[in-house]
């Protein structure tokens, strides 16, 4: 009853029939995003008519050349940031290189630490350490919650999780931003797990540098491109360490000298990889008259919900709640920890509920405000109530 009340108010609800779903209940957007129905046919019409007919003039007649610069002003608006300033291309763990080791060199000689967020996603820490030793700094990993007491006159450049990936922890990124910026240091934040969920206000609380995947929330399709933030103000003094020839002032001038171009596409590389590209630009059209404000509500009424039901159903103690209870410093996922949690999320699998387990004992749910129900919500806690029995 109540869930079906929550869903006739729900103004998104719409949006549903936009993707290609059946009766699983999948709560696993913020690791693969589902398909959104337009893309198929899109890919389609770029592989047999723009790569199969147009062939090499498809690079100007269809776009192809620009869609870096173009897909990236798409996401801008979804991470608050102002067109030109987001560039799409590479992987998540690429741009991280390239906006840490910018960072650093941003902040030019007497800095030599970098703070890292001890509890990051695995590949960021491992990003870390080798852009600490290419340009001598040394590295630090601080939990989030302490990285103010760690800046200071050496610190060069911080790198910090919007929502951490295992507990869903919303991080605050006004307050860290505004404290990395009182040290003198630069910082970038990965949003892997806040754009598409929730406001990210990235101009408007003076963040430097960002990246981003573009298949968990934004539902781009599996390994579909990376996104690189550069702040307006610091892009004519953004030196990447990947300076390929997509990024030159001039790429058709085949010149022996570099002259790094101007703007966000100083953040390219090689040549784009335009098949995932053009499927991610057509999965970006769901989000056409959504605003972000409207997805964060949903979001966070679907894990109060859920939160709710597990309460109800689930025998107490059997497990612990690992995310925040607190609006402001919750993401868009709910982890739970039990001691089985790999044998009950394979056991939830096969019942239609698919969420997914992260070493060594937490179920994650992701909830995609675009797709998930609130009858889904209820659905999902009573099948893991009776797993869990
Ligand atoms: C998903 C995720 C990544 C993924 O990086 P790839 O290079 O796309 O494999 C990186 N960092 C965080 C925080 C993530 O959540």
């Amino acid at each position: 009853m109540r869930a079906e009340k929550l869903d006739a108010a729900d103004e998104l609800r719409g949006k549903r029939d936009e993707f290609v779903l059946d009766d699983v209940i999948y709560l696993d957007g913020n690791s693969l995003g589902a398909l959104p129905a337009v893309v198929p046919g899109r890919v389609e019409d770029v592989v047999r008519r723009q790569w199969g007919e147009l062939r090499i003039r498809s690079w100007e007649e269809s776009g192809w050349w620009t869609a870096p610069e173009r897909i990236g002003d798409r996401i801008a608006p979804l991470i608050g940031a102002a067109p030109g300033q987001v560039v799409v291309g590479d992987s998540t763990s690429v741009n991280v290189f390239k906006a840490l080791v910018g960072a650093v060199r941003l902040a030019g000689q007497g800095r030599d630490e970098i703070v890292v967020d001890a509890t990051t996603f695995p590949t960021d820490g491992y990003i870390a350490e080798s852009a600490a030793r290419l340009t001598g700094c040394t590295l630090r990993p601080v939990a989030p919650a302490d990285v103010p007491a760690a800046l200071g006159d050496r610190t060069a450049a911080v790198l910090l999780n919007h929502v951490d990936y295992r507990t869903g922890r919303l991080h605050d990124l006004p307050a860290l931003t505004a404290a990395v910026h009182r040290a003198g240091a630069y910082v970038v934040w990965d949003l892997c797990h806040s754009a598409g969920a929730l406001p990210v206000g990235l101009d408007e609380h003076g963040v430097d540098l960002a990246v981003g995947c573009t298949y968990k929330f934004l539902n781009g399709g599996p390994g579909s491109p990376a996104y690189l933030y550069v702040r307006r103000e610091l892009q004519d003094r953004f030196d990447s360490p990947l300076p390929g020839w997509n990024s030159h002032a001039e790429p058709f001038g085949m010149r022996t000298d570099y002259e790094p171009a101007s703007g966000a596409l100083r953040g390219r590389v090689g040549t784009p990889d335009i098949l995932s590209m053009l499927a991610l630009e057509a999965a970006l059209e769901v989000w056409d008259g959504v605003s972000v404000a409207a997805v964060r509500a949903k979001s966070l009424a679907l894990t109060d919900f859920f939160l709710e039901c597990v309460a109800e159903y689930v025998p107490e103690g059997r497990v612990e709640c690992v995310t925040p209870v607190a609006h402001e410093e919750r993401g868009s996922q709910i982890a739970l920890r039990c001691a089985d949690a790999g044998e009950v999320m394979k056991r939830l699998i096969e019942q239609g509920v698919v969420g997914d387990f992260r070493a060594p004992d937490v179920l994650r749910f992701g909830f995609t405000p675009l797709y998930v129900g609130f009858a889904d919500v209820e659905r999902a806690a009573r099948v893991l109530a009776r797993t869990l029995a």
